[in-house]
């Protein structure tokens, strides 16, 4: 017997949740750390685990803007050295 779905009855389970055993949908599970989750318990394990993860998401946000200045700041000086040298 197939098996569907708990939030979609109407599509066919892609793997089964390994804490509430649900049966979920390719859209519907998450692998984390190599094991299926259904979003729900997903979400509350990731709720668990927020602190280091939150300061790992802090340091890759600054990083990011750090890079998207450096990267304007550059793109100015060439444009500059660019115009400096054309006139
Ligand atoms: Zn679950
Ligand atoms: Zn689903």
């Amino acid at each position: 017997m197939l098996r569907h779905c708990f939030h979609h009855p109407d599509r066919q389970a892609f793997a089964v949740c390994m804490t509430c055993r649900n049966a979920v949908c390719q859209s519907c599970s998450t692998q984390w750390d190599g094991i299926n989750y259904c979003t729900a318990c997903l979400a509350a394990r990731r709720d668990a685990s927020r602190g280091g993860r939150a300061i790992a998401g802090w340091f890759t946000l600054t990083a990011g803007t750090l890079a998207a200045v450096w990267l304007s700041v550059r793109a100015m000086v060439w444009a500059g050295a660019l115009i400096a040298g054309l006139f």
